[in-house]
Order: structure tokens, then C-alpha cells, then sequence
């Protein structure tokens, strides 16, 4: 199942050393690169699992990559946006999406936010048993369509040894209380109601969807039986995995959607819930591996380690600080090379843990080699950040017939200073007006 060509064959970068050294030319490395070919491939794939059920509808996972080019190629394809804060249902909203295409699924909500999620129609995902009367309280009438988000508890496992632990984590209700909540809801007049949980990230197995749908079916079968109400829609969220390692089997999307078909047929249909929607909001699935790091190797240091030093660092892409995740790096121009040096690939931070990579066996690597930091797509530029003054790159769309589209600059060291203003400073140091001193 793991032979070497394999495993080579999944982590082929999607673009060359050539043409990645066209766009440096352009635009200076480090840049994120977004494969729009892939893109397209994957929300085909992902419409096409689900397509058996009439209602289906992926929200894609807001957080995960922002870039408004990005969401307009999904727009096409009927996908919507999983909005977890203001400034993303402010970007959902000014992108065109409309109410049904906006989930509002967030934590710790602000008021003001359950208004405006509220005002544009978006589905409103309640994450806490006393967001129903807090809701309520904000936007007066409570909207017809309510989603609860379901935490059964305990520990999450899957048969290939994956486990999670709902009971730790900070989110959702429990049964009873989503019980409640939904007898409360109806007699305030909401007509239609839907299920969210998300039990385990990164999912690398086709089976966490289709026991996830499990749990949400069979509750909602409860629901209708204690309560009466018959659930509308059932929203998967996320969790499901990429083949981050070249050794990690992907997940396939197709098997994944037939699998929750067939969960659908031997809970909801017997029990009469046979319109029930299904909602997915896949973030890292739907774009991870659409997306690279293109960084320039900068620097070497032979000390008690072979260093190698890029150009990006962690304001680039955190999930190796952060988690210490796997990323797969190809040195462009050296896809076939042996790996026969054992380099830890660094970032300019003054953190110790700004290293992409620990111990990795790769190509012997020369200054000025381009590397190809794999699986970007998705929490990569959308979890940068400025910290030791570094400042976030560009992203770059690489469209089907190979030209490239800027799809967001650079920032600059105005952007870092753009939240201050110099003038006191400036003056307690020189006595004058800011503006005056030269
Ligand atoms: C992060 C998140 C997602 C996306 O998760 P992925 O693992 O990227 O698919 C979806 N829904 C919610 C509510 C999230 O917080």
C-alpha cells in the first residue's frame, strides 16, 4: 500500500521550479500558492459525494483561507461560508453570499454578532444552552431556523486508533440541555432546526463522517420522538483530514458520502426524517493541499545540526510551531534527487520552535534553492501573524491555463505601523510636532 513511488506520486508538487522562479521574479518569495485546477477538482468531488442528498450544502470553513478570490471560485459552485467572528460574516456578506449560504458558527459570541449574523439572514449556530436567551434578547425574535451544536462527552475514538476528547473541549451542549433548548425554541416559534458537532480534527480515516452522522442521527431521531420536532438539517462541520505525510492514506471524499448515505438509509429514513439536509463546512479538506509555501533557502549553519534558513518563518505557516505538524517539503528542481541529508529547515524567528522541519531527510540543499512547503492551503496564510516584526507574504493564484494572479499583496512595514500613530512619540522625543521633525 506504501510503496516509495506512491507515496512520491501524492506529494508531487503542483508546480515546477520553473515556474515557480517565474513568480519570484514577479513577486519576491515567500508567497503562498494556490492551484486553482485543484481547487475546482475538489469542490467537484465534494458536491459530487453528497449528491444524493437533495438539500446538501458545504459551507466552506471561513478561517481556514479568507482569500475573497478563493471564495468566489467556491461561490460557483453553490458552496457557502462557515463565518466563526464579524469579519468574516462582513466578508461573506460583501462577497455576495445571502442568508442561506452564510453559517454563523462561533463560540463565545459576542452580541453584536449574533445581530449581524442575524440581520443578513445567516444560520445561527448556537454553541451554548445560554446563547438561546442571549439570542433572544439581541435580536428580539428569535429567526425560524436555529442550528445547536451537539458535545456528547468523553472520548471520541475511531477503529484506526484516532480519538478525540469532546469532554475536554470547550464546545457545544450536552443531550439534555440541547433537549431543552429546542422544546424552548419551538415554543418561541422557530420552524426549522439543525444539528452541528465536530468531534475530531484532521481525520485521517474514511470513517469519522459516517460515525459522526451516527451520533447526529440517532439524536435527532431522540429529538423527534421526545420533542416532536423533526430535525431539518444535520451539519457535519469539519475534521475531516489531510494526507499530510507522504505515508498518510488520503481521505476519499466519494466513499466518505456514501457511507453517510448509507448511515441516512438505516437511521432517518425508518424513523420518517427523510428531508433531512445535509451541511458540510470543511475547511482543510476542501483546501489544504491546494495550497504551498514557496520559501528561498537563504542560509546554512553547520553547528551541532545541518541548518538550513528560508526567507519565511512562522509568520508564514504556524502548524509546525504551533503543533509541531508535519508539513512535506519537495526542494523544486530536486524532485528526484536522493534524500540523503538530514537538515532542520528554519525561520528567522528567535524562537527555537521556528523550524518547518525537524530532522528531515531531504535533497543536499543550496543557497538559493527554492523549497515547496506542501498542504498550505488551509490554516496557513490565515494563521499568520506579525510577531518578532515579520510580516505576512503574498498569496498567489495559479490558474488553469498557468498564468498567476496576485490575489493578495504582501505586507509592508507600513501595513505593521498602520495602527499607530507616531506623533506623541515623535514629539516627546524631539520636543517638536511629529510631522515637524526631520
Ligand atoms: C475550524 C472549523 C471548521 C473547519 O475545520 P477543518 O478541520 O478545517 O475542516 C468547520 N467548522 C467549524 C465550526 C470550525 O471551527
Amino acid at each position: 500500500m506504501n510503496d516509495p513511488e506512491q507515496m512520491k506520486e501524492r506529494k508531487r508538487p503542483f508546480l515546477t521550479e520553473e515556474k515557480a522562479r517565474e513568480i519570484a521574479r514577479k513577486y519576491p518569495t515567500p508567497f503562498h500558492v494556490y492551484d486553482e485546477r485543484k481547487i475546482r477538482n475538489h469542490i467537484e468531488n465534494i458536491n459530487r459525494a453528497f449528491s444524493w442528498n437533495k438539500g446538501y450544502r458545504q459551507y466552506f470553513a471561513v478561517k481556514a483561507n479568507p482569500n475573497p478570490y478563493l471564495l468566489r471560485i467556491m461561490k460557483e459552485y453553490d458552496w457557502g461560508c462557515d463565518c466563526s467572528s464579524m469579519t468574516e460574516l462582513i466578508l461573506a456578506k460583501e462577497l455576495g453570499f445571502d442568508g442561506s449560504h452564510i453559517m454563523f458558527s462561533s463560540n463565545c459570541t459576542p452580541a453584536e454578532e449574533y445581530a449581524f449574523a442575524n440581520k443578513i439572514g445567516g444560520i445561527i449556530n448556537l454553541d451554548d444552552f445560554t446563547d438561546v436567551a442571549g439570542l433572544e434578547k439581541t435580536v428580539g425574535r428569535l429567526p425560524e431556523t436555529i442550528c445547536c451544536r451537539y458535545n456528547p462527552g468523553g472520548v471520541f475514538q475511531l477503529s484506526n486508533g484516532i480519538m478525540d476528547t469532546p469532554g475536554e473541549a470547550k464546545y457545544g451542549m450536552t443531550k439534555d440541555q440541547i433537549l431543552t433548548a429546542f422544546a424552548l425554541m419551538k415554543g418561541k416559534g422557530v420552524k426549522r432546526f439543525g444539528l452541528h458537532a465536530f468531534l475530531a480534527s484532521n481525520t485521517v480515516t474514511n470513517e469519522y463522517y459516517p460515525k459522526l452522522a451516527e451520533i447526529l442521527f440517532r439524536l435527532a431521531v431522540e429529538i423527534k420522538t421526545a420533542i416532536g420536532i423533526d430535525i431539518s438539517f444535520v451539519d457535519l462541520s469539519g475534521g475531516v483530514g489531510l494526507a499530510y505525510k507522504p505515508q498518510d492514506i488520503p481521505n476519499d471524499i466519494l466513499t466518505i458520502g456514501e457511507s453517510v448515505r448509507q448511515v441516512y438509509e438505516k437511521i432517518l429514513i425508518p424513523a420518517g426524517l427523510e428531508n433531512v439536509a445535509i451541511y458540510t463546512e470543511m475547511g482543510r479538506f476542501a483546501m489544504g493541499d491546494c495550497g504551498a509555501l514557496i520559501t528561498k533557502v537563504v542560509h546554512e549553519k553547520h553547528t551541532y545540526k545541518e541548518y538550513v534558513g528560508c526567507d519565511a518563518c512562522a509568520s508564514n505557516l504556524m502548524r509546525p510551531m504551533l503543533y509541531r505538524a508535519y508539513h512535506h517539503i519537495t526542494v523544486l528542481g530536486k524532485e528526484n534527487e536522493d534524500c540523503n541529508c538530514k537538515y532542520d529547515v528554519t525561520g528567522s524567528l528567535c524562537e527555537n520552535s521556528d523550524k518547518f522541519a525537524v530532522d528531515r531527510m531531504l535533497p543536499k540543499i543550496e543557497i538559493g534553492d527554492l523549497l515547496y512547503i506542501h498542504d498550505t492551503g488551509a490554516h496557513g496564510h490565515s494563521m499568520g501573524y506579525q510577531y518578532n516584526g515579520k510580516l505576512r507574504s503574498a498569496e498567489i493564484l495559479l490558474k488553469e491555463d498557468g498564468s498567476y494572479q496576485l490575489i493578495r499583496r504582501a505586507e509592508t512595514v507600513k501595513d505593521y505601523f498602520a495602527t499607530l500613530d507616531f506623533s506623541d512619540i515623535l514629539s516627546n522625543i524631539t520636543g517638536k510636532k511629529g510631522e515637524q521633525n526631520e
